[in-house]
């Protein structure tokens, strides 16, 4: 069974200090959502709300339409039926797998035969069938993850809250348990939110992501979405690479737009509307840059093409990044291509890219 949860317009204040601004996020029956955002945006924050660890200033939570959590208080933890996992594992040592994932299910008061039965089936839906009378302290790091995802999920809660599950791993095992995370997710089919600050891991493993800065959400979308089309500064940085340079919206002829980008440079992208005349950022990802020696290629059409030199290479085994400038600006590129031929620093180059490469910004709040 899944739930849909609905967080609406969520203020949080600490004294004068405003954690949460005002958060919207309606999540669906079955969704995986992520928070992602640097340290300090309030992820943790929304997620204890949500869990009722915390009481919000201002605003209300629902799971399946009934209201959890408002300014007056809340349902206790205990009474929203939702299961959490922390960083920490929290797998309590002197108990072995069996007893840890076994204890919520005790301490509901459920019989003897069901807890038997429910503990087998959630271990070996984590992968964990045969460890029941291992010690808990016997584990590796990715096994003790896997008893606190079992004893979270033992219960059959509405929702699931992951908050940094995967921080204490090392990264080959980080990207193992990404896929296996989202694996039983899907197969249980529960409504899950997933704090992170990793950005590779909120755009692999969700549904939508909802980024965050400053106690507000600053896009939510499908991965697709939050990469290809950020809405802001701000998002187009956090989540990927991207060359964000200051623009002047010279003209629009038919659904291009021209952009001034520099003295002499100017370059063309989709029609953004009601921009004319005015200053934005262009927004170009470093993989969407195709470069090469000399000035052969001219820019036509929907094509871009601004002149540039190599002032650094950096190998990084599947790609290589080019750090390029373009003589008589201030303009500095980051493209980042495949390394079949490298190009040393120095070379004059031409970088080449379409129309449709270029996503208009508004300007950064002061
Ligand atoms: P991290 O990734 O580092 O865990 P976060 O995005 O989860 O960060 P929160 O822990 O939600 O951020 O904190 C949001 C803001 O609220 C921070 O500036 C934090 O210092 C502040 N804050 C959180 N809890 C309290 C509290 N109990 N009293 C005062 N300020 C708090």
């Amino acid at each position: 069974m899944s739930y849909k949860l609905e967080l609406n317009n969520i203020v949080r204040n600490y004294g004068s200090f405003q954690a949460l601004k005002s958060i919207d996020l309606q999540i669906e029956e079955g969704e995986f959502i992520s928070l992602l955002g640097p340290s300090g945006c309030g992820k943790s924050t929304t997620i204890r709300l949500v869990a009722g660890l915390d009481n919000p200033t201002d605003g209300e939570i629902r799971i399946d339409g009934d209201l959890v959590s408002s300014a007056g208080g809340g349902l206790p933890p205990e009474k929203r039926n939702i299961g959490m996992v922390f960083q920490s594992y929290a797998v309590w040592p002197h108990m072995t797998v069996f007893d840890n994932v076994a204890f919520p299910l005790k301490m509901a008061g459920r019989p003897k035969a069901e807890i038997e039965s429910q503990v087998r089936k959630t271990l070996a839906l984590v992968g964990l069938d045969g460890f029941e009378t291992r010690s808990a302290t016997m584990l590796s790091g990715g096994q003790q993850q896997r008893v606190s995802l079992a004893r979270a999920l033992a219960p059959e809660p509405a929702i699931l809250l992951l908050d940094e599950p995967l921080s204490n791993l090392d990264a080959k095992l980080r990207e193992t348990m990404r896929f296996e995370i989202r694996a039983i997710q899907q197969r249980v089919g529960i409504t899950t939110i997933f704090v992170t600050h990793s950005q590779e891991e909120a755009l692999t493993m969700s549904d939508r992501v909802a980024v965050m800065n400053g106690g507000i959400i600053q896009q939510i979308g499908t991965p697709e979405e939050i990469y290809h089309r950020p809405k802001n500064g701000f998002v187009a940085g956090f989540v990927g690479l991207a060359n964000i340079l200051p623009a002047l919206a010279e003209s629009c002829a038919g659904d291009r737009l021209r952009l001034q980008i520099a003295d002499g440079i100017s370059i063309v992208c989709d029609h953004a509307p009601d921009l004319d005349g005015k200053r934005c950022q262009a927004m170009i990802r470093p993989e969407s840059i195709t470069v090469s020696p000399g000035d052969a290629l001219e820019a036509s059409g929907d094509l871009n093409s601004v002149r540039g030199v190599i002032d650094r290479v950096s190998f990084g085994g599947n790609v290589v990044d080019y750090f390029i400038t373009s003589p008589g600006t201030d303009l500095t590129w980051r493209a980042q291509t495949n390394p079949k031929k490298l190009l040393a620093s120095g070379t004059e180059v031409t970088m080449t890219f379409g129309a449709d490469d270029v996503r208009v910004l508004p300007l950064d709040p002061k």
